[in-house]
């Protein structure tokens, strides 16, 4: 009998169907490895109203919601970063809202297909809700995200794990304090922190700040990836200190790597591993989703990812980001599984125990 993460491919959908995208997701001829996927920019409209519900939240001009379409008029209310703030809100700041949130994003991933996942988010952000004036450690809220993961793993059969999240724009000493949480929660197993990030507003809030912080997560033994050179195409000078002066092991996005020869080569040289999100690159501009096939003619280590997939985000899923790819930029049925190839040999996880349906199929 094929290993139990081989059958959770093979019956995804069939068994959870309860997803709009499921008939898509029922013909991938490969399992999905996704290493870039923000936990608060994939929470369904559903699961945010179960949540909403569980906790008797009360949403300003909307009340106690009772529907899909008053969590969607509620979410209508923000824009651009402040809709993250928004799901935060109604997840964060409850141990069992947040384990709620991790448990519905595994099933969501198993119902996409993808056998392994390293999801990420900010620990800060996710401790506090000003909807309810609630709050709890960040530590509580990363075993609770943890707990999550770990049930919906056992549950639905895909692995999972977490990576925390530094932001732009918060203080250096934030940072640290991330980097210490990160340290303090490593775990192998299943739902556990695996690595640290740096995300957020790169235009405003360049590496510099966090340089230190970073060499620091090295020195603690961490894995680390950096949010760089996402948003135009001067912003290479990110991704050279992503990789010379925070040590970075992957980088999120990168898309001004390929407008920057040298950069390229670095990237080539030193096999860093480059987190593209097809969906989102065609967000940011044609320029952005042409880096991706830059990356492929190029030759560099990458793979393919949903970022914020949910509907108020980039509306994606796995299967919509690998139609992207093939339809607009030519990628072959081989080239859309060395991606996912590539992702999985640069996974921060250990998943040694199971034998799982990637590691098998992509040895
Ligand atoms: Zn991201």
């Amino acid at each position: 009998m094929a290993p139990a993460f081989m059958r959770a491919w093979l019956l995804s959908g069939a068994v959870l169907c309860s997803h709009a995208r499921i008939g898509q997701q029922l013909q991938a001829s490969h399992p999905r490895v996704e290493l870039h996927v923000h936990l608060d920019g994939s929470m369904d409209f559903d699961t945010l109203l179960d949540i909403c519900r569980h906790r008797g939240v009360q949403l300003p001009g909307v009340g106690a919601p009772r529907s899909i379409q008053d969590i969607e008029r509620y979410m209508e209310t923000f824009e651009g970063w402040h809709r993250f703030d928004a799901v935060n809100n109604i997840v964060g700041g409850s141990v069992a809202s947040v384990q709620m949130a991790a448990e519905a994003f595994v099933k969501f991933q198993a119902t996409s297909g993808v056998s392994y996942t390293e999801v990420r988010y900010d620990p800060v952000r996710l401790s506090r809700s000003i909807l309810d004036n609630s709050s709890i450690s960040e530590e509580e809220a990363v075993r609770a995200v943890e707990a999550g993961l770990a049930k919906g793993s056992a549950k639905h059969g895909v692995a999972v794990y977490q990576i925390l999240c530094a932001m732009r724009g918060a203080s250096p000493q934030q940072c640290f304090q991330t980097a210490d949480l990160a340290s303090k929660c490593r775990s192998r197993s299943m739902g556990g922190v695996v690595g640290l990030d740096l995300a957020g507003d790169e235009t405003d809030f360049p590496n510099r700040a966090y340089i230190d912080c970073f060499k620091y997560a090295k020195s603690l033994g961490l894995n680390t990836t950096v949010h760089a050179g996402e948003f135009n195409k001067t912003m290479g000078s990110d991704v050279f200190s992503a990789i010379y002066e925070m040590a970075a092991d992957r980088i999120g996005h990168g898309y001004a790597a390929a407008f920057n020869a040298s950069l390229l080569q670095v990237l080539k040289e030193q096999n860093v591993h480059v987190e593209a999100c097809p969906k989102s690159a065609l967000l940011h501009g044609p320029w952005a989703l042409s880096a991706i096939h830059t990356f492929r003619q190029y030759g560099l280590n990458f793979g393919l990812n949903t970022d914020d997939p949910a509907l108020f985000f980039s509306n994606t899923s796995a299967s919509e980001d690998e139609d992207i790819v093939t339809q607009k930029l030519n990628f072959s049925a081989q080239d859309v599984r060395a991606s996912y190839a590539d992702a999985y040999r640069a996974r921060f996880g250990d998943v040694q125990d199971v034998a799982d349906v990637a590691l098998v199929y992509y040895a």
